[in-house]
């Protein structure tokens, strides 16, 4: 059996596959099975930050297999430890890490810690979760249901209580009670998308739910990590979130999810736990990963890459507005929307078969999050092969 017949007899049809299959990768380039070359604009939905194959993360990694890779949270973790040193002085917000496995686990830390800390004081239960219309969070019982859309809740009831929807960030002022335990946004709603929230408007928010005491979380899984240039969108809008969540590009390949927050004392000893969260593997990764870009951001690269990337963009967009009606997004978080959805998925087909990697978002966004490490000669490669993609149109 090839892998294709394979993977059709062994492995649950829950994804609508392409038939490629990538075998190397390096930086913004990858390799598939018969040799053929494309150019990455997806760092596989955001995750492969520092690019593929990154020579210090796999050295990093490499010393680290040979050292200690797993051994429990009931001991010190160097690397975690170090990892979370890191991600914090990187914020610059004054907080706390937990380490989890994926952007839903860390979505349900941070729901843990808002319903924790909204039983303080014991008499009124604080409980409800509002998040927006068109969100993504996870794929998890709670973070299905704390995702707003209907699309996602018709199976796998009955879900957890308490998640109410805003449809926008003005809705959610009226929304508020006294059973809320926290707002939850994301700053650039990512599969909704790439529809980045307006800042005034999320300063007003963030001010009201530290009147109210109400605190805000913000869901930084695709936003997060340098991807709009500062290490959190937050940082961007100005804001002081009380809980941050990461993932996709923190870990830069490895799996890892982080709940960061300033309300240090709400988990207790027992309260929140994972056995692999926070191991020595995935955080050696975090650890070099952020380095790397925190270096890329101190040598002015990682601006300079924005840039480049956004003006090729802006070019391909100029030249192709019988297709696309706008450009969106923050950094190197943006997209094309497209006429119609049709088009789009052709777009997606015609690019790979060009050897250029793009993706989908919400119902007509053309979505890039192209490696933070992409070259000027990969950018111009994966532009050329993607004006060839829309040209047969
Ligand atoms: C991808 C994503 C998630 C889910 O992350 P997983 O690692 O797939 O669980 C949650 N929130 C946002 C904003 C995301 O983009």
């Amino acid at each position: 059996m090839n892998i294709q017949e394979l993977d059709q007899k062994y492995v649950l049809p829950t994804y609508a596959r392409a038939a490629v299959e990538f075998v190397r990768g390096e930086n913004a380039t990858l390799f598939d099975a018969d040799g053929k070359k494309y150019i990455d604009f997806t760092s596989g939905i955001g995750v492969v930050s520092v690019g593929h194959a990154n020579k210090r993360v796999a050295d990093a990694l490499c010393e680290q297999v040979n050292a200690i890779t797993h051994i429990s949270n009931l001991y010190y973790i160097a690397p975690q430890a170090k990892a979370a040193q890191k991600v914090v002085e990187a914020s610059g917000y004054d907080m706390q890490c937990f380490f989890g496995n994926s952007g839903a686990e860390a979505n349900e830390g941070a729901i843990k810690i808002a319903r924790k800390h909204g039983e303080r004081d014991g008499e009124i239960k604080r409980y409800k979760i509002i998040t927006l219309n068109h969100s993504f969070h996870g794929r998890t019982i709670t973070t299905v249901k704390a995702t707003g859309q209907e699309a996602m809740h018709n199976y796998f009831g009955p879900f957890p209580d308490g998640f109410v929807y805003a449809d926008g960030i003005d809705a959610i002022e009226s929304l508020l009670d006294d059973h809320t335990a926290g707002v939850m946004i994301e700053l650039i709603q990512g599969e909704g998308g790439v529809e980045p929230q307006d800042k005034e408007k999320v300063q007003k928010l963030a001010k009201l739910l530290k009147e109210k005491e109400i605190p805000l979380i913000v869901d930084e899984v695709q936003t997060g990590c340098y991807r709009i240039g500062a290490f959190t969108a937050s940082q961007a809008y100005g804001i002081e979130p009380e809980i941050i969540t990461l993932a996709k590009g923190v870990g830069g390949g490895v799996p890892v999810g982080i709940v960061m927050t300033t309300l240090k004392e709400v988990l207790a000893a027992g309260d929140h736990g994972s056995t692999f969260g926070g191991n020595y593997l995935s955080t050696r990764a975090v650890c070099e990963v952020v380095d790397i870009l925190n270096e890329r951001k101190e040598s002015g690269d990682l601006e300079i890459t924005s840039l480049m990337f956004n003006k090729a963009l802006e070019d391909f967009y100029k030249k192709h507005q019988d297709i696309f009606i706008q450009k969106v997004g923050i950094g190197m978080m943006c997209g094309l929307r497209v006429k119609d959805a049709e088009t789009l998925s052709k777009i997606i087909n015609n690019a790979r078969d060009n050897g250029v990697m793009v993706l989908k978002a919400g119902r007509n966004t053309l979505r890039f999050l192209p490696p933070l490490t992409i070259t000027k000669e990969e950018i111009d490669e994966g532009f050329k092969a993607l004006t060839a993609a829309v040209s047969g149109l």
